[in-house]
């Protein structure tokens, strides 16, 4: 049995902040004919699915938060994971939008057959007439081809599925990663295992983390002035968008974040042999700045090797480096990050001529127009598409900038008559050359390291290169001009 609907105007996938802006936002819109597929049991996106221990945002909530649906009660500058979870799980119900979503509910496939999208899902199949991607980038984990590792005898996890049954106290416990995830949860680790290996590729960059507790009176200030948090949040997004000149424009002011990031190492770490090996080689910035009071006060700890040898192999309970050194352990924990820029989905979404978007994407890496919208595959949305992350600043201001264009488009195309768009491909390859030009001269692509922001072409397909503001302003309207269009065709009478 399904209670999948034969069919539906909007098809949205997953329930993120992306998804489940969607939905809001449709709602909001008036619509109400709209499914939203959750694979999962509730809602949340990768802020369900990161539960590791010592989880939380870097970017302050009260803008790493939905304009529209403002919370006053943040309990700390940077929120912990539980807490924007339960923020998601509030602002559904609260906006309505539950009875619309599908839980336990896959898209397998999504099919342009000419007259609109024939959907498989792992519950049944259904027609839309649009599909919006809200999978966001960093849903599908990335286990690292290391030989051997389907082998070990102990446990495995990786910090996107944590397994919070096992116990890791007085084990021998490896990480693998030193990004964003691993720097919250090592801390973690190195309490309570016996001995923690991190194998470390890549040096990152750690600034101190000046998070503090909100005060119940700022709380009660927030609640009984609403018109203060909005003052709040936009001073935060003013200060976020000025860091932005040095990840692209003046490499001098990364400098100076270099001198920081390297004082907070030196007051931590005395050891200078461990110094060395955690001192970064490339410019800050190249990947994303990581913020930690506690990652290398914890790697100073007696019980912690820092390898830097690379891994060459996993025996059934060891890690072995390309010196030939076995490192014995019980669980490895995986801290390897996201399939971001051969997103699976992209394998699962076939356009006007029969080719996956994987397929499509694959000389050139991923490219749509405005991040939204892609040549080949009508009435098909994105959110967090293609060059439209963010590596200084909240990504739920683009998200809400996405929401606005899709309405934006869909009331357009209703009001006309029109039966499907999609992006001009000379359009489309316009703005992609405009931006790939702008990228050039950035710390991202320029900064001497590799990361998840650049393809395997060494193409940056994921950030969006400038200020907020301007592609708010960019996307403020869908511009059908831009679009090709196909007219509805008049049913005879
Ligand atoms: P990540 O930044 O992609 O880091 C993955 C780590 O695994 C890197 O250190 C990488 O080394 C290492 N690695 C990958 N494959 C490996 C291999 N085969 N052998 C050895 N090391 C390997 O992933 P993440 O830490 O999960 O973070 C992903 C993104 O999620 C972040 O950039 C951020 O946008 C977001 N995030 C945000 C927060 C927050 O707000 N606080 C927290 C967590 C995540 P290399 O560096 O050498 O590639």
């Amino acid at each position: 049995m399904t209670d999948l609907p034969a069919r539906t105007g909007v098809l949205v996938v997953g329930t993120g902040f992306a998804g489940l802006g969607t939905a809001i936002a449709l709602r909001r819109s008036g619509r109400t004919d709209f499914v939203v597929l959750e694979r999962a049991h509730d809602v949340g996106g990768t802020w369900r699915d990161n539960s590791y221990p010592g989880c939380a945002c870097d970017v302050p909530s009260h803008l790493y938060s939905f304009s529209f649906a403002p919370n006053p009660s943040w309990s700390r500058a940077f929120s912990p994971q539980p807490e924007i979870e339960a923020y998601l799980q509030r602002t559904a119900r609260e906006h309505g939008v539950l009875p619309h979503v599908r839980f336990g509910t896959e898209l397998l496939s999504a099919r342009w057959d000419g007259d609109g999208w024939e959907v498989e899902t792992s519950r049944g199949s259904l027609r839309a007439d649009v599909l919006v991607l809200g999978t966001g980038g960093l849903s599908e984990p990335s286990v690292p081809d290391v030989p051997g590792l389907a082998d070990f005898r102990g446990t495995v996890f990786h910090s996107a599925t944590w397994d919070h049954d096992h116990d890791l106290t007085g084990e021998r416990v490896a990480v693998i990663g030193t990004g964003a995830s691993a720097i919250q949860f090592v801390p973690h680790v190195q309490q309570r295992a016996a001995h923690l290996t991190l194998f470390q590729r890549t040096a990152p960059w750690v600034m101190p983390r000046r998070d503090r507790p909100i005060s119940k009176a700022e709380q009660a200030l927030f609640r009984a002035l609403p018109a203060a948090q909005k003052v709040n949040r936009a001073s935060i997004w003013t200060l976020r968008e000025s860091w932005l000149i040095g990840f692209t424009k003046q490499p001098a002011v990364m400098k100076a974040g270099e001198a920081v990031a390297k004082r907070h190492l030196h007051r931590a770490v005395k050891d200078p042999v461990l110094r060395e090996k955690l001192t970064p080689r490339y410019t800050l910035g190249c990947k994303r700045v990581l913020l930690s009071n506690d990652y290398y006060p914890a790697l100073a700890q007696d019980n912690v090797d820092v390898v830097t040898e690379g891994i060459d192999h996993v025996e059934a309970g060891a890690v072995v480096t390309k010196d030939g050194v076995r490192h014995e352990v019980d669980t490895i924990v995986l801290g390897t990050g996201f399939q971001v820029t051969d997103p699976p989905v992209a394998h699962r979404v076939t356009g006007r001529d029969g080719r996956t978007l994987a397929e499509t994407w694959r000389a050139q890496g991923m490219a749509a127009h405005h991040g939204v919208t892609v040549a080949g595959f009508p009435n098909l949305f994105f959110l967090v598409g293609p060059n439209t992350g963010l590596g200084h600043t909240s990504i739920v201001v683009m998200i809400e900038a996405q929401l606005r264009y899709l309405v934006s488009a869909l009331d357009q195309v209703q009001a006309r008559g029109i039966a499907a768009i999609e992006p001009r491909q000379d359009v489309q390859d316009a703005w992609n050359d405009r931006l790939q030009a702008e990228l050039q001269g950035t710390v991202w692509n320029t900064g001497g390291c590799s990361s998840w922001y650049l393809d395997r072409n060494g193409r940056n397909t994921t950030l969006w290169p400038t200020f907020t503001s301007t592609y708010r302003k960019e996307v403020a309207v869908c511009d059908l001009a831009q679009y090709v269009l196909t007219e509805r065709t008049a049913v005879p009478a």
